[in-house]
């Protein structure tokens, strides 16, 4: 991308060095001896050569040899842990009659038979490529593997992991009903799943079964998901209790789910909205159980707040968002991530967690001045899937410069000039245009007839 900061960082001397930028400390692998200021962050200067960081240092020092960002924040690259990248646009095509969770789910479905090798592709490279120029490095997503399009979904994936690989690494999570998973076809579908080192997810609603039965039937389904991913050796990542149903309550099953098995640091859970409904006792009882278990909580702030508490014609008065202060209290390690973008689900969204970031600041009233948050689009969800992020000597330098100075200034504006660094080098590749995609949806009806 081309701006001001790009144009400043060039014409003082060879982009080589960069002197008196800020980071949150925590985001520093060895922050030893950099002091740490009132506010969390370090002071430092970098040294790149070839595509590593060869000096970080605290900050003061040769200013005149290279850079200087004057308190610039830099940030490590960023990890989107809770994705779709098999959906992402096709809200051009399908329309969601009422903007509900249960609307998205059927206009999605409707939409499998366009999902072609090539129309996959188009969308979900794009999606990439969105996500690549925003600064992130590693992805997460969730794919419709169940049904007729399955094998089209796979294959176009694992090319796509491929081709994208030493830019986003992709990590990919297998979804089916959770009542799928006592079916017979349970067996080759987390064989499939393990085939291509994904994880085992699905959604915790079970449909169809009657009210007494529920809760055995929750337990049967949880053993045999647990059963799969034991004999697969695989992570869990669920959607969990995606809903303002203070009754919805299947988090806690999942977390004595996950204990009984022993699978604990392995399971993540995306949404829990509905233990933003419940009483304190009931939901610090729950989150205790979590934070046991060890299991990671993914907030989707973007989609909470715009498919929760959704009426015909009224205002919401629910945020949707799980209780991120509480559950951090626990010690439960959370992520920020994107979750849909321009699909039934949600019709925005741009794949920046920039964006992920400052809207759930404001959602949930998270800290504008502690930086703590920022790793929950960093450094947190990158550990969970197994990557390192922070800053240090030796590794590669991939980080992300920004025109800001404070939380609050890089939170105010959508930091669109920020300076990517990947291998030692700003990326010079702007966002993509949307007109790229006209192509796969070139002759629907949700097209954009207007611009024809
Ligand atoms: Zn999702």
């Amino acid at each position: 991308m081309s701006s001001h900061l790009l144009d400043h960082i060039q014409a003082q001397g060879d982009g080589r060095r960069l002197c008196r930028a800020r980071i949150p400390s925590a985001l520093l692998a060895d922050p030893g001896r950099i002091p740490v200021e009132t506010d969390g962050f370090a002071h430092i200067d970098l040294t790149l050569a070839d595509s590593k960081i060869v000096g970080l240092d605290p900050a003061g020092q040769d200013v005149d040899q290279g850079c200087d960002l004057a308190g610039a924040i830099i940030l490590p690259v960023l990890a989107d842990i809770h994705t779709h990248l098999d959906k992402s646009y096709i809200g051009r095509r399908v329309t969601n009659p009422d903007n509900s969770l249960l609307g998205a789910v059927r206009a999605t479905t409707s939409d499998h038979e366009n999902w072609t090798e090539d129309d996959l592709w188009t969308r979900a490279d794009f999606a990439l490529r969105c996500a690549y120029a925003h600064g992130t490095a590693y992805m997460r997503s969730h794919l419709d593997v169940l049904g007729g399009q399955s094998n089209t979904v796979w294959r176009t994936m694992a090319r796509l992991r491929d081709e994208w690989r030493g830019r986003i690494e992709l990590q990919f999570v297998a979804m089916a009903p959770l009542g799928f998973y006592l079916d017979e076809g349970a067996s080759g579908f987390a064989g499939r799943a393990a085939e291509h080192g994904a994880l085992l997810g699905g959604v915790t609603v079970l449909r169809n079964v009657p009210a007494a039965e529920m809760d055995n039937k929750l337990v049967d389904a949880l053993n045999a998901l647990f059963g799969y991913a034991r004999t697969h050796n695989l992570d869990i990542d669920l959607h969990v209790d995606e809903s303002l149903d203070p009754g919805a309550t299947t988090l806690l099953s999942v977390a004595e789910a996950t204990e009984r098995h022993n699978w604990q640091g392995r399971v993540t859970c995306g949404h829990c909205c509905s233990l933003s409904q419940m009483d304190d006792k009931q939901r610090e009882a729950i989150l205790a159980r979590c934070s046991m278990a060890g299991i990671s909580l993914v907030s989707l702030p973007l989609v909470n707040t715009w498919l929760q508490d959704r009426r015909t014609n009224r205002t919401p008065t629910r945020r949707g968002i799980a209780p991120l202060l509480e559950a951090r209290a626990h010690g439960i390690p959370i992520g920020l991530a994107s979750d849909n973008c321009g699909d039934p689900f949600h019709p925005f969204g741009d794949y920046d967690l920039m964006e992920v970031l400052r809207e759930g600041t404001r959602t949930a009233q998270l800290s504008e001045r502690s930086p703590d948050w920022v790793e929950s689009v960093t450094t947190v969800p990158a550990s969970l899937m197994g990557a390192d992020v922070r800053l240090r000597v030796a590794c590669g330098a991939d980080f992300i410069v920004f025109s800001a100075r404070s939380l609050e200034e890089m939170l105010t504006r959508p930091q669109h000039d920020r300076v990517v660094f990947r291998s030692g080098r700003p990326l010079r590749q702007p966002l993509p245009s949307f007109a790229e995609l006209d192509r796969v949806f070139a002759g629907d009806r949700a097209g954009l007839q207007g611009l024809r």
